[in-house]
């Protein structure tokens, strides 16, 4: 399909693709896609106030009812997968079927958010007074921002909205600016689903288009109590402590340097498998990229020779094609600091197989052959995410220095362990063992699902978004006790008797 019927088909029109500054170029061949219109920042504040007067109606409206919007978004995300999907891949650059993947985990958390809208329990609590009943409830807290990166330009906005929506509260996203046609597109679906629920408020769900200025001043309002932030961990040093100092909740899903430690029991097989595509698949442009291989000494050897050969028969070029296993870095950007990372590697004792520049039989965009890199250790290179697919090898004897390395970086978001051994595999997930939000056993460190709660520790931020108790953070909780006594004891046996 060329660049314009993948446009059209998502409902983009003209006055979208023309009517602003903002370039967007599509990674597949650089040609320029839109000049989109970017929001003024003279404008935030009315978009912020009218986020706050929907606040004031959707609150009141019962959370079940509340639910049914986000079945309606689920409904209409379903219809458009197709469409949507395509121009993921091509604003973004991702092989056709993790376009498709990323609307498919749109849709699993509408699902999830739906049953959610019935479900947003609180306590009751024994009071340790007579005749009073301790209960805890949760409320709906007001507008929530998210800033989502460029790489799942629109699965993090559904996974903020569709909880945040069920919660009780309005959305006003700011996506990357290297992907505003996919949000776009987005908001399309999202206003299906408002017509057809009918009595939604004004300003429930708004978009804004800019950089960091118009997501400043999401970060900056008080008017904005949760501020959900994606992005590399440069932005989370700034917003989230600007969100902290004005009171405000951040939730920030910022860098991993993911690993996986190879046991001398593991199926190797398998291992072969999930490296390959938790290293390559996108590009190496998740959050959860496979970063770093811990192998033990005694099948290094092995492991890499079968990982040299999986990596030559990936085929690389134009994500839209059959077959196609690595599509374009995002830029030219991305791929010059690839290079420059692995000059860094080298000079550190790094031995570097492939991670060249692709340009012949493939389209005009940042193309590379993914890198190998075996190190000598945990240098500084290794410990820094760089996000394009680079896999730095390196060796353990003993367990526990396995873990010590895969612990010894400041990022902490995913991870995982291939080996049979059972008491390995518990010492990984154990206390003493993966300090990373995400700990797998014979899985890759990428590919989450949307029933457990997702996010990491460390400068990965320490957000949770999506499945399991995650909705909490979109929501204010209220302690309340009801004296149905006669009497008015205090708490602790305090005696105050007038
Ligand atoms: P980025 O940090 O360059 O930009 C992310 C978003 O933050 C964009 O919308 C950008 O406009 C905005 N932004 C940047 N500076 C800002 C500021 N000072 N104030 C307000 N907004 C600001 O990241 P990117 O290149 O788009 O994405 C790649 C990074 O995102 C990687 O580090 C990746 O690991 C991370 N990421 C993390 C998760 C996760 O869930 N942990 C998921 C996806 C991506």
């Amino acid at each position: 399909m060329t660049h314009t019927a993948t446009l059209a088909a998502a409902g983009l029109t003209q006055a979208d693709l023309t009517q602003g500054t903002l370039i967007v170029r599509s990674p597949i061949d650089g040609a320029e896609l839109a000049r989109v219109h970017e929001t003024p920042a003279s404008e935030m504040p009315g978009i912020i106030a009218r986020a706050k007067s929907a606040f004031t109606q959707w609150r009141t409206v019962p959370a079940p009812r509340r639910g049914e919007l986000v079945r309606l978004l689920g409904e209409e995300l379903r219809a458009a997968k197709a469409e949507l999907g395509a121009l993921v891949t091509q604003e973004v650059g991702k092989i056709t079927s993790e376009g498709l993947g990323e609307v498919q985990e749109m849709i699993d958390i509408c699902d999830f958010a739906v049953g959610l809208s019935r479900q947003l329990y609180g306590l009751t609590i024994a009071s340790e007074r007579p005749g009073h009943r301790m209960a805890e409830t949760w409320h709906p807290i007001g507008p929530v921002g998210v800033i989502s990166a460029f790489n799942f330009p629109v699965a993090v906005w559904s996974w903020n909205t569709a909880l945040a929506l069920v919660c009780g509260n309005p959305v006003i996203w700011k996506p990357s600016e290297k992907t505003p046609l996919t949000a776009i597109a987005t908001m399309r679906i999202m206003d299906r689903a408002l017509a057809r629920f009918g009595d939604a408020p004004d300003g429930l769900c708004q978009l804004v288009i800019g950089g960091p200025d118009i997501g400043a001043a999401l970060v900056d309002s008080p008017d904005v109590p949760v501020l959900s932030a994606t992005g590399s961990t440069r932005m989370g040093g700034i917003v989230g402590p600007k969100v902290a100092a004005r009171w405000g909740r951040p939730i920030l899903e910022l860098g991993g340097n993911n690993a996986m430690i190879v046991a001398p029991s593991a199926d190797l097989d398998m291992a072969v498998r999930a490296i390959v595509f938790g290293a390559v698949g996108t590009a190496g442009q998740r959050c959860t990229s496979l970063r770093r291989l811990i192998v033990h000494r005694s099948i290094r050897d092995d492991l890499v020779a079968r990982l040299t050969k999986a990596y030559a028969s990936l085929s690389i070029g134009d994500p839209r094609a059959e077959g196609t296993l690595i599509g374009p870095l995002v830029d030219r950007a991305a791929r010059d600091r690839m290079l420059a990372q692995l000059d860094r590697a080298r000079a550190e004792g790094g031995t570097v197989h492939g991670g060249q520049p692709v340009t012949d039989g493939v389209p005009a965009g940042a193309y590379v052959t993914p890198a190998l890199v075996e190190m000598p250790a945990q240098t500084a290179t290794v410990r820094e995410e760089t996000f394009a697919p680079i896999l730095y090898v390196l060796t353990y004897d003993a367990f526990d220095d396995a873990i010590a390395l895969q612990n010894d970086v400041p990022q902490g978001l995913s991870s995982c362990i291939f080996t049979l051994n059972l008491r390995e595999a518990e010492t990984f997930l154990s206390a003493a063992g993966s300090d990373c939000g995400i700990a797998n056993v014979n899985i890759g460190p990428s590919g989450a699902e949307i029933g457990g709660a997702f996010g990491g520790e460390k400068e990965t931020g320490g957000g949770r978004e999506s499945g399991s108790d995650a909705w909490k953070g979109y929501m204010r909780r209220q302690t309340s006790t009801v004296n149905y006594s006669a009497s008015l004891p205090l708490a602790q046996g305090v005696r105050f008797d007038l």
